[in-house]
């Protein structure tokens, strides 16, 4: 059978955010793209984890989300993360998730501040909300219109160019992306992590402002930046 390793992949990411407790029922999906071969895995719509194995992983065509190959439908989000791919060359898989922490802010509708190192390590600024979706858009192509309004969030000038790894989409949740589909779950993981992490800051100190830009930008540079030392490859090592 093809596409084997993309939907062992695609289903070790979704075990992997049931596992984490990221996810619990059938509230979340993983998916990954083989741009090459044009396609997307992603997870089955609406099958219970005990019983999802790596067949069961579907596979639609990027450009028109037609099934390629599995017996089952595809998850009911397929059609956000395809405009995601088409959008996005740099996303190579894609996590949603309804984690605690992470969508009581989307719920909020508030972006997650950079309150610590451990969010400058992650991303380079905020982690972004998009605006809510108009009546027309829910009514509409619901979910391929959520893929549109993340993508405007994430081209928005401040958003533009610090490729955020992740966004919440006001009122619902968290998607996450990343080059493979162990890092797409990663950063959904961390994205929980600093989530919470800002809940409790602000809940000891309603008045904490981000970190200075100073910080921000020492923490994001030393792991992502050109010169990046962060890790064991390079010199000198870095405290944590
Ligand atoms: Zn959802």
């Amino acid at each position: 059978m093809a596409y084997e390793e993309l939907k062992e992949s695609v289903f070790e990411a979704n075990l992997q955010l049931v596992r984490s407790g990221l996810v619990i029922l059938t509230w979340g999906n993983a998916s990954a793209v083989d741009r090459d071969a044009g396609v997307v895995a992603i997870k089955p719509s609406g099958v219970e984890y005990a019983t999802l194995t790596s067949d069961d992983i579907v596979i639609v065509s990027l450009a028109s989300g037609a099934i390629i190959e599995g017996d089952l439908c595809a998850s009911s989000d397929t059609p956000t993360h395809l405009v995601l791919y088409r959008e996005f060359e740099f996303m190579g898989a894609i996590t949603h998730t309804h984690s605690t922490c992470a969508t009581a802010w989307a719920q909020a509708c508030r972006e997650i501040p950079c309150l610590g190192t451990t969010h400058a390590d992650f991303a380079a600024g905020a982690v972004p909300v998009t605006r809510l979706m108009r009546r027309e858009e829910i009514e509409g192509d619901y979910e391929a219109n959520t893929g549109k309004v993340v993508a405007e969030c994430l081209r928005l000038p401040e958003h533009e160019g610090s490729a955020p790894p992740a966004a919440l989409v006001a009122g619902h949740g968290p998607f996450t992306w990343g080059a493979t589909a162990a890092e797409a779950v990663e950063n959904a993981l961390i994205l929980e992590e600093i989530a919470r992490m800002a809940l409790h800051t602000l809940a000891v100190n309603p008045e904490i402002k981000p970190i200075g830009k100073v910080l921000h930008e020492k923490h994001w540079s030393r792991k992502h930046g050109p010169g990046s030392y962060y890790g064991q490859s390079k010199e000198p090592p870095a405290s944590d």
